[in-house]
């Protein structure tokens, strides 16, 4: 018997269903019975890729808009980055924003007042499209910063299509809000990713994930 699973049944969590969006008090949904056991999300995995520790942004930060900055569009010798590939990263974080997870992401032009960061790299030399780099205090599991770099082309050159751009920024906001890879198909957390769109386990494990105390998964 692991010592948080009393402490689950210890607090109220709401959650809005992700097919008809309203809240749902906890008795109507079973995942909560045991931490170590969520049908419908992949947070078993996530907590062992964390080591039991609940790791996301703080309650302090959630009480206010979130500011998104994203680099100018950029013009790289041969390589433009078209106005259709922001709009797509901008479609990104509408759609997580529409999750209802208490990170409310809104843009702004000034990056000083910017809490996360999206910067547009040329190409990375390894197979990857995107990266997060994000920094958390392991006492707590507070997420401290974060930023976002999304490359234009493949390590092959090839340019990123507009669809390619939505689902890579998808899968790095999840990052971002502190999701990592899970196996299971078809989920935008899912490596090499398959989707364009957040799947409702995509959605319900950021909603529980943000529902949990940081307290609840510490070892
Ligand atoms: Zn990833």
């Amino acid at each position: 018997m692991n010592r948080y699973r009393n402490l689950a049944l210890a607090f109220t969590i709401v959650i809005v269903n992700p097919i008809t969006q309203e809240a749902e008090n906890s008795s109507a949904f079973p995942f909560f019975v045991t931490p170590d056991r969520w049908p419908g999300t992949y947070l078993e995995e996530l907590f062992k890729i964390r080591n039991q520790q609940v790791v996301r942004w703080p309650i302090a930060l959630l009480t206010r808009n979130f500011y998104i900055w994203i680099a100018p569009i950029l013009t790289t010798g041969d390589s433009v980055l078209d106005v259709a590939h922001v709009r797509a990263v901008k479609e990104s974080f509408s759609e997580w924003n529409k999750v209802r997870i208490p990170l409310l992401f809104v843009f702004t032009s000034d990056s000083s007042k910017a809490d996360v960061k999206l910067q547009w790299v040329s190409n990375f030399e390894e197979k990857t499209i995107g990266k997060v780099l994000w920094k958390h205090n392991p006492k707590n599991g507070h997420m401290l910063k974060a930023s976002i770099q999304i490359a234009i082309r493949r390590s092959d050159q090839t340019l990123l299509d507009t669809i390619t751009m939505k689902a890579i920024s998808l899968h790095e906001i999840g990052h971002m809000t502190g999701l990592e890879h899970t196996r299971q198909d078809r989920t935008i957390m899912q490596t090499p990713i398959k989707i364009a769109h957040l799947d409702p386990r995509d959605q319900v494990s950021a909603q529980i994930l943000y529902s949990m105390p940081f307290s609840i998964a510490r070892k």
